[in-house]
């Protein structure tokens, strides 16, 4: 018979998932003859076909994979000279042939085969670190590539005897399973406790159960991080958790014993079912219904953040607990990074909780629990870390050598290597100094990692941004271009390059702050734009922002602003709150032009009518007044007020406002207030957004910016729409708040460099 080599390489999640043995499984049950190799740039097979062979062969590969891998694309290469004919099929041992590094498998929940494993291997018994290559950590234990246990942080665990054989076993699971271990060989608990050190697990899963039970919270260290846990139906506990964690009001996480424990108390769809239950297992944000948890956990919410285990001592505590959810929030101070090593956790929470519990395989790379919500029936990423870092995302187009900053109160980077960008993890305020030195170092740890040199650099156009200075400093010191890139054309950008869109689009980009190229403060914008250029065709009007920065904290002082500018009364209530003098003060600042900068910001005017509203006055967080302003809503529809339509380039809410301060007036409740309050901003924007397609001919229409993260708002936006025929994007796998601006920078870079040019005149 007539044998045709072939070369194929399979690029997309194949590395560190179990790829390998999968393919010498089909091509031993096909009688293929070849080899499998692992390289940087993917996983390259050989082999000789039979006629018509090659077919199945890969419809195979495609469909039977491994539930973790995801196959991207398969390319066919060129045999090279030197190919011999093959006489059975091999695993090729790992090299570092390229430096096209881009694929690095992210961290996954054990696995099933894994739990069952713990209850009938001996040298497994109970055994909490039990990994596979379907399972186990990845991206958060890692130093440096080829994966190879030597670049791990499981370096310090030589194998024992039946982990090796295992682990050189191509017919088993742990075949080449890098973190493999067993209670002979592998990472313990331990933990200090009245004087004592233990190590036994038994004893330290009794005790952490024990002071769970008895209403204690307890700190535990993780896959990229640690973590605060407590009992989530004990109000005494959770409160306790919030004076640990020194932080007012913002909700927790808990996880869910199992699904259908998440059943009893919230409502959810197929898609967040399964998002849920995925081998990412990030937190959920699902709708409250049913039974109820402890009211601190999430005051003022309808929403909870929900999860489910992923770890075997999770499973192990749900065994012993008789509890339908623990608080999982992340092991951290305010708003610092969370706590990755021992000496870390001790200093900040040893002399608060009485249980500090650690592990000793280091964690290298930082990961906080993922974030997403779903809407319009798909997953939107809000905080993309465990589970998703270091997933590549194939660009459209070439993206190499690029290095995006971000932006700044929501840090994170991307850089792009040949056609594939790679984003950090979601990093936090650059504002906060330990923040930024993890901004700088996993920076520096991505750069070594994917053996990256950028040539060209892209930032923010705000000059102040720490980001845009870190961009600066390089630029200056190694001599290489750089972009600044308008805040609200990112945002855009991101969500074009994550759908491939090329063609101009109108896009809506509803944000906090962004710099403006007329020095003003942007947020409500509509834009025409590619990925090289962007108009702006329209904004929401310019309000002034008294206090500057101050007003994005005290939404009382947009609510001063707002009523001020359309000359609407001051809901009753509101001075009794505020104080007549403070009032006043403030609209001297405003008639003065005293540190009161304009601002076309939506998420400015979701503040003023969480103020008008008494919903939220003073907020403690970014964004606390438009959440809550949401929540309040509830399930009210909400009539919408009477606008009149708008035909000019700025959107006035005059009108708006107005029916928002007679409702109060009237007494009508702020649910209906912020329900008609959505409904109307919705119909404005639905309104514009059609305009504008028709001046412009635009094929589509992209949603963009942070306040899209406002469920109420995308969603009856994308479908009132839909309902035009227009074609509607909303990110998906890149956030739409500011950690997904680098992308958007990335994605604009590109295209300059497309065009020839170093970077725009
Ligand atoms: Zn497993
Ligand atoms: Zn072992
Ligand atoms: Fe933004």
């Amino acid at each position: 018979m007539k044998y045709k080599l072939t070369v194929l390489l399979v690029q997309g999640l194949v590395q560190g998932v179990g790829f390998r043995p999968f393919v010498y499984r089909v091509a031993a049950e096909m009688g293929i003859r070849g080899e499998v190799d692992n390289r940087n740039d993917g996983v390259y097979i050989r082999a000789q076909f039979a006629p018509g062979q090659q077919e199945r062969f890969l419809e195979r590969i495609k469909t039977e994979h491994p539930p973790v891998a995801s196959v991207y694309r398969i390319l066919e290469l060129e045999p090279e000279s030197a190919d011999r004919p093959f006489t059975a099929f091999t695993i090729v041992l790992s090299r570092s042939g390229s430096d096209e590094v881009t694929q690095v498998s992210p961290d996954i929940a054990v696995c099933e085969a894994c739990l069952a494993d713990r209850h009938t291997q001996p040298h497994r018994l109970g055994y909490p670190f039990i990994n596979c290559t379907h399972c186990g950590p990845r991206f958060t234990i890692l130093r440096d590539l080829p994966y190879d246990r030597a670049r791990t942080t499981m370096a310090g665990f030589p194998l024992c005897p039946d982990c090796a054989r295992e682990y050189d076993t191509v017919s088993d699971r742990r075949f080449h399973a890098q973190p493999v271990a067993c209670n002979r060989c592998g990472p313990v608990y331990y933990a200090d406790w009245q004087g004592k050190r233990y190590t036994d697990y038994a004893a330290l899963l009794a005790l952490s159960c024990r002071l769970i039970a008895a209403g204690e919270v307890i700190a535990v260290k993780g896959i990229g991080g640690y973590h605060l846990v407590c009992n989530a139906s004990d109000e005494a506990a959770v409160e306790r958790l919030r004076q640990v964690k020194m932080r007012d009001t913002k909700p927790f996480a808990v996880m869910f014993r199992d699904g259908r424990t998440v059943r009893e108390y919230t409502v959810l769809n197929a898609v967040e079912e399964a998002e849920l239950a995925s081998w990412r297992r990030p937190i959920v944000l699902l709708e409250q219904q049913g039974r109820s948890l402890a009211p601190s956990l999430n005051p003022g919410m309808h929403t909870l953040g929900a999860m489910l285990p992923y770890m075997p001592l999770h499973y192990d505590w749900f065994d012993r607990l008789p509890l339908p959810a623990l608080v999982m929030t992340s092991g951290n101070r305010s708003e610092l990074p969370v706590a990755i090593a021992a000496a870390e956790a001790e200093t900040w929470f040893a002399a608060q909780v009485p249980l500090v519990l650690h592990h000793d395989r280091e964690i290298y790379n930082r990961a906080d629990d993922s974030v997403l919500q779903v809407c319009g029936g798909r997953p939107r990423l809000i905080r993309r870390a465990r589970g998703y870092v270091p997933e590549p995302l194939f660009a459209d187009e070439n993206v190499d050598g690029i290095l995006a900053f971000g932006a700044e109160k929501s840090g994170a980077f991307a850089l792009g290597k040949a056609d594939t960008v790679l984003q950090s993890q979601y990093i936090g305020d650059l504002k906060n100094w330990e923040t930024f030195c993890f901004y700088r170092e996993s920076l520096e740890r991505f750069r070594r990692l994917f053996r990256f040199a950028p040539h060209v650099l892209a930032c923010d156009l705000h000059p102040d941004y720490f980001s845009s200075r870190e961009a600066e400093k390089l630029a200056h010191e190694a001599g290489l271009p750089l972009l600044r890139v308008q805040h609200h054309h990112a945002h855009a950008a991101a969500c074009m390059l994550e759908y491939g869109l090329h063609e101009p689009v109108v896009a809506l980009v509803m944000d906090g702050t962004g710099l403006g190229d007329d020095g003003a403060v942007w947020g409500g914008e509509f834009l025409w734009c590619d990925r090289q250029r962007y108009r702006r065709l329209a904004h929401f009007d310019y309000i002034p922002m008294p206090g500057g920065d101050k007003a994005a904290t005290e939404p009382w002082r947009m609510a001063v602003a707002y009523a001020s500018m359309y000359r609407a009364p001051l809901p009753p209530g509101f001075e009794e709150r505020i104080g007549q003098e403070r009032i006043q003060r403030l609209k001297r600042l405003i008639t003065k032009k005293v540190n009161t900068p304009f601002t076309s910001s939506a998420g400015r005017l979701f503040d003023a009518v969480a103020s008008l509203t008494g919903i939220c006055d003073v907020a403690t967080r970014r964004a606390e007044a438009a959440v809550l302003l949401e929540q309040a809503a509830g399930r009210e529809e909400g009539e919408p007020y009477a606008a009149a339509p708008d035909t000019g380039a700025t959107l006035s809410f005059g009108a708006l406002i107005a029916g928002v301060c007679r409702d109060m007036n009237e007494g009508v409740p702020p649910a209906t207030v912020s329900a008609r309050f959505h409904r109307t901003l919705a119909g404005m924007l639905k309104e514009k957004a059609c305009a504008l397609v028709r001046e412009t001919g635009a094929g589509s229409v992209v949603l963009s910016g942070g306040c899209f993260q406002n469920k109420r708002l995308a969603g009856s936006l994308q479908r009132l729409l839909e309902g035009e025929g227009i074609r509607v994007y909303l990110p998906s796998v890149i956030p739409c708040n500011d950690s997904g601006i680098a992308v958007g920078q990335l994605a604009v870079a590109a295209e300059w460099l497309r065009a020839g040019k170093d970077k725009p005149e």
